[in-house]
């Protein structure tokens, strides 16, 4: 009788560096011989890398749980990651769910599943996050799309802004090894990647551990030395987190894209400061000033949180002034939403979710005439761009980034999926877009 292989699906929700990880496991499981499948398919398992960074991050990772157990009431259906670390009480209730795991051991999942298949049992046990010390060490060997791949290089935080679950999530900060990361990012571009993004739960803190401040800068001079490495992107980091030579880097060498994702979060010192952010808005734009004195067409984009506790009109128009006076390139707004175990929770000044509403609307709106005019800086000029694996699917147009993240549409075959191009930046197609004709 022929042994049939098991079948296992994966849904993550969240961030870059949950993808990286439920990649790596993915591996893991490949190599001991479970089939992948879709997600909507018929699965023996169905492993979900959850997120808890809003309420809504929370549900969807329970909806999805319950979805994958209607799709096979006899498989096995495992939560891990951020929500059940954070709240693993609340996850183990639901009553779909077979087995869940924190943010640690993740390379252990597959063992878990093994033994749950050959019905034993297994504990649900999740360590506290404060006794998340070492760094797990995943990697990704079979990569599903070769045009841009995550690196993770850190996990954990130790920063505990006020409104964020995170640190209690993901635990202390612990950096990878240089060589572990170098070892990985030579292999991907062996297997053919295009870009790189160095990510990380909080990616500045990357080698505080160890208290190495300049680690991640040491880690970008290391990688301005390896052949072939065509782009390398930042993912978010604090302003705080800048140093001059991580300035000179990107402005010195054309493998660093010039675009930079700082999180301002809120124009008022009043509200940074009820944050728990470590700056305030001044010291924030000394650090614009610097990179853009160096990078003058850098792009910076950033997350406002809308309607914090305590915010009102003054603290808003002093956000507005400032992001106007910045000029970033796009910003993520967040309306605020008080997440549970977090000091801003209990909070007692909170705001009416309609005024929230209308002070992100107003937000949003300055958003737009912000893209629409970064875009304008850059229409008639000719800039490579990074053609994606998927087209555009409102056009059918193929799309793709420029290095300072600009996405353009262009029409072309598709054997020019996942190759860099020299295109024309012929006009904004919205604000979002600009139709651009490829020169070569
Ligand atoms: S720096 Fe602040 S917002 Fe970012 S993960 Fe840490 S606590 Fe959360």
């Amino acid at each position: 009788m022929i042994k049939m292989n098991k079948k296992a699906a994966f849904y993550t929700l969240g961030c870059k560096v949950n993808q990286y990880e439920t990649e790596a496991i993915i591996d893991i499981f490949l190599d001991n011989n479970f089939e992948i499948v879709d997600f909507s398919a018929e699965a023996d398992v169905y492993i979900i890398n959850s997120c808890t960074v809003t309420n809504q991050a929370a549900s969807k990772s329970r909806k999805i749980a319950r979805r994958a157990k209607r799709s096979n009431n006899d498989s096995l259906v495992a939560v891990v990651g951020c929500y059940t670390q954070a709240f693993p009480e609340e996850v183990s209730s639901i009553s779909e769910i077979d087995f869940i795991m924190g943010s640690s051991n993740k390379s252990k999942i597959v063992n878990k599943v093994k033994k749950l298949l050959a019905g034993k049992n297994v504990d649900n046990e999740i360590k506290e996050y404060q006794e998340l010390k070492d760094y797990e060490d995943l990697e990704i060997k079979r990569l599903s799309n070769t045009t841009r791949a995550n690196i993770k290089i850190e996990d954990g935080c130790n920063q505990f802004c006020s409104y964020c679950i995170i640190p209690y999530a993901r635990g202390p900060v612990r950096s990878r090894e240089q060589k572990s990361i170098l070892n990985e990012i030579k292999k991907m571009i062996g297997q053919g990647v295009k870009e790189i993004i160095l990510t990380g739960t909080h990616l500045g803190a990357y080698g505080t551990d160890k208290g190495n401040k300049t680690a991640l800068t040491d880690l970008m001079q290391q990688l301005t030395e390896l052949n072939n490495l065509q782009r390398l992107r930042l993912s978010s980091i604090e302003g705080t987190e800048i140093d001059a030579k991580m300035i000179d880097l990107i402005a010195e060498n054309d493998i660093f894209c010039p675009h930079l994702h700082l999180p301002l979060q809120s124009g008022s010192n009043e509200i940074l400061k009820a944050m728990q952010r470590p700056y305030t808005a001044e010291e924030f734009k000394e650090t614009i000033n610097k990179i853009r004195a160096k990078i003058p067409d850098i792009a910076i984009t950033t997350d406002i949180i809308v309607g914090f506790p305590g915010e009102n009109e003054k603290t808003f128009k002093q956000t507005l002034e400032l992001v106007k006076e910045l000029k970033f390139s796009k910003i993520h707004v967040f309306p605020f939403s008080a997440r549970e175990g977090t000091p801003a929770f209990k909070m007692d000044n909170k705001l009416n979710g309609n005024i929230i509403k209308k002070f992100s609307k107003k937000l949003r709106f300055i958003n737009k005439s912000l893209m629409e005019e970064y875009q304008a800086n850059f229409l008639g000029q000719n800039k490579k761009v990074l053609i994606e694996e998927a087209r555009d699917q409102q056009t059918g147009f193929l799309t793709g980034y420029t290095d300072n993240y600009l996405k353009i549409l262009v029409e072309g075959p598709d054997n020019l999926k996942n190759t860099l191009r020299e295109v024309k930046l012929e006009q904004s197609f919205d604000h979002s877009h600009i139709k651009g004709i490829i020169i070569e």
